[in-house]
């Protein structure tokens, strides 16, 4: 089928070559199609001019346009750093105007004693408004072109914006492109579909998104199009989770015998809280259903989903299959092992280790107990999908924080055995909100861990300054007295990893000195680390040898010392919520008060603040999470703005679009109710949906393939 929709965008007029490449190498856009659904990400009214006075505080940082003179202008500083400084004025007052780049082309466009519409973000400094880098154009009404009211504004980055695609710019061609394409514009809902839930016609959402005649034709279109955008993944999700849940056989493990019950009754420590006992209950309603369990088990950290997990590799034991257990470090897969293997002493389950530096000789032998059978659970890292290990009947995987596994490494676990695929069970402490697991995981069947284990004191949080270090100090000092251990966590991101290697090491050198030896030992674990060290290190600290462990968040996930009461994180404000949430988590695990300090600089953004203070106001990671997705947006919470399936999400915004999710999730459950396989005429159009939706994937999984 050939469309002008995917006709290449050098083709365009105006475009070419050059800009064409950029397009695609900057923001994805290589086809006609997918300029068309480079949307505006806001719209200002065009139809008003302000005044200079009128620009306030409320009005900076806003576009606004100035119809204004120019009084003056000149090139300021030398080579590189010469920037085009320009004054400008109408009837009310003046405004500097300044390119720091292109200064020459610019200067060389305006003319002192000229009017022009200046076009941009205004800001104030010394109360005093200035503009930088605006659009600016002759105040013509140009013939035939209709006046403009809204008008979007694109995003546009500074390369596209140095080779004419600025905002502005990428309007213009957005008309050249409408022109072009808008008797080509196939519908792609069903008519029913549009009739029911009174949806404009997608030509008509188009363009009313792109050039908006009213604010309600571009509530209609807005609506259109993240309807449509959201409908079609949760078609696709629940369709897939519908061929699992109905045509993949899973084991069946009806059987709770031996070890399960041995375990219960004579080696578990402590009573399982309603939530962990509900959630064992579904796992095993799973286990007898005949049908392959997904499920994602959601637990804030502390609410004990590791003995969730070991009960049900208890029951896979008991009916005759093995297990494995995967964690995303080293130094988790070890501790899982460790703890996992205190619990079930004396129940005769056999559990072997095998992470990168298993020896050969062990790994041999792990090799063989795997396919005789002899070995039930197997707890690992990667190692356990990548590598070529194979077991004789493996029934039930644990994977365990999630967010480091993708749909791919789940779709490796399928070669693992001869047989039906086995059961997963994922776990994540990350609590996800509900409209961004309809989406990540729409696929996979949800357990909440919502309670924590009783006699657990909320952890008390606090934010502080450089200035108050000397007070920090002290109170650490009164914690390690009372033998309480203390983590200090310092942030490591990738781009500035040296300087930030630097400030860990600096903020160790001024612990060794505030809490000197033989008093104090304090140890340093970074990611940098070779792994013998920082094991070594954490092992001292586990065993309350050392008092004091400063690292980077590689002790991020899962890390269990009860004893361990305050949580210090360094240059807080560099951290996401979800991550400040999880560090917190490390503390407040044992009967005694604990403390999250977060130290920050004495410079913070808005949000950065709101974020520290959410971390105070709050311990429920769900909460949080919400939180984290409307300051964040949800893009930067799974890194990009994906659904689970690799399908990117272009219009709507999954932060503040969950009603419109749920809604089009149930209205997606309806048609899949009355027409199971899409077979009627009247659903012609949606199997043509899936299909375009299946061809972008950037991950090439096909879940229904797989499961
Ligand atoms: P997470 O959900 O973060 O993985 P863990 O499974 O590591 O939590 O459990 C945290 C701690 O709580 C462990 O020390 C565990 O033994 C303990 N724990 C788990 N369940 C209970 C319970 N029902 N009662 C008391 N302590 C519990
Ligand atoms: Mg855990």
């Amino acid at each position: 089928m050939d469309s002008i929709l995917d006709r290449p965008i050098q083709y365009l007029p105006g475009i070419g070559e050059k800009r064409a490449e950029l397009l695609a190498s900057e923001i994805g856009v290589e086809t006609f199609g997918d300029m068309l659904m480079h949307i505006p990400f806001r719209y200002v009214d065009r139809s008003k001019v302000y005044k200079i006075a009128e620009i306030g505080e409320e009005l900076s940082t806003q576009y606004v346009q100035v119809r204004a003179r120019v009084r003056d202008k000149g090139i300021v500083g030398h080579g590189a750093k010469a920037r085009l400084a320009l004054v400008v004025a109408d009837d009310t007052g003046e405004m500097d105007v300044v390119w720091f780049r292109g200064a020459r082309f610019v200067m060389k466009k305006l003319e002192v004693g000229r009017e022009y519409i200046f076009f941009g973000r205004p800001t104030l400094f010394n109360g005093f408004p200035n503009m930088a880098h605006p659009e600016f154009e002759p105040p013509i009404v140009v013939e035939g072109q209709e006046p403009v009211g809204m008008q979007g504004i694109y995003s546009t980055t500074e390369r596209l914006s140095s080779i004419g695609l600025g905002t502005k710019a990428i309007y213009n061609t957005m008309r050249t492109l409408w022109a072009a394409v808008k008797d080509y514009i196939p519908e792609t809902l069903p008519a029913y579909l549009l009739e029911q839930e009174r949806l404009v016609s997608r030509v008509q959402a188009l363009h009313d998104i792109h050039f908006p005649p009213s604010a309600e034709a571009l509530n209609a279109a807005i609506r259109r199009l993240k309807f449509e955008e959201l409908f079609v993944i949760q078609l696709q999700l629940l369709g897939q989770r519908k061929v699992r849940t109905e045509k993949t056989q899973g084991y069946l493990m009806p059987k709770v015998g031996g070890y399960f019950n041995m375990f219960y009754r004579e080696k578990l420590p402590f009573a399982l809280t309603g939530a962990q006992q509900r959630v064992v209950k579904e796992i095993r309603g799973d286990m007898v259903s005949g049908h392959q369990m997904n499920r994602l088990m959601q637990g804030d950290v502390g609410s004990g989903k590791t003995i969730v997990a070991l009960l049900c590799v208890l029951i896979a034991a008991d009916n005759g299959f093995q297990s494995a257990i995967m964690a995303p470090t080293e130094i988790l897969a070890t501790q899982h092992y460790r703890s996992i293997m205190e619990l079930v002493e004396t129940t005769g389950l056999r559990v072997e280790l095998l992470t990168g530096s298993t020896r050969k000789k062990k790994r041999e032998e792990i090799a063989e107990g795997l396919l005789s059978g002899e070995i039930d659970l197997l707890i690992g890292t990667h190692a356990l999908i990548e590598d070529a290990v194979r077991f004789a009947r493996l029934g039930f995987v644990v994977i365990d924080e999630q967010h480091r596994f993708g749909v791919m490494q789940r779709a490796k676990l399928r070669l693992k055995s001869q047989g039906l695929p086995p059961h997963v069970l994922v776990m994540t402490a990350t609590p996800i909100p509900r409209t961004l697991a309809m989406t990540l995981y729409g696929d996979l069947d949800v357990s909440v861990i919502d309670e924590l284990p009783p006699g657990r004191k909320p952890i008390h949080t606090s934010y502080a300054k450089e200035s108050h270090r000397l007070r920090l100090f002290g109170f650490l000092r009164e914690q390690i007295a009372q033998g309480r251990q203390v983590y200090i966590v310092y942030p490591l991101i990738q781009e500035s990893e040296k300087m930030d290697v630097a400030n860990l090491e600096a903020g160790a050198e001024v612990i060794a000195r505030e809490f000197p030896p033989p008093d104090y030992t304090s140890v340093v674990v970074h990611g940098k680390m070779p792994a013998k060290l920082k094991d070594y290190g954490m092992e001292l600290f586990k065993e309350g040898k050392a008092q004091i462990l400063i690292s980077t968040t590689v002790i991020e996930v899962g890390v269990n010392v009860p004893n361990a009461t305050v949580m210090v994180i360094e240059s807080a404000e560099r951290f996401g919520l979800s991550q400040l949430h999880q560090l917190r988590g490390r503390v407040g695990r044992g009967g005694d008060q604990s403390y999250c300090i977060l130290m920050t600089g004495d410079k913070m953004t808005t949000e950065a603040r709101h974020r520290m203070e959410a971390m105070v106001s709050t311990t429920d990671g769900f909460r949080l999470s919400e939180l984290d997705l409307q300051l964040r947006g949800a893009g930067d919470i799974d890194g990009t703005a994906q659904s689970g399936q690799g399908i990117e999400i272009k219009v709507s915004n999954l932060a503040k679009d969950g009603d419109i999710l749920e809604y089009a999730r149930s209205v997606a459950e309806r048609i899949l109710a009355a027409d199971p396989g899409l077979q009627g005429a009247e659903n012609v159009l949606l199997v043509a949906a899936l299909e375009k939706l299946n061809r972008k994937k950037k991950v090439a999984v096909d879940l229904s393939q797989i499961s």
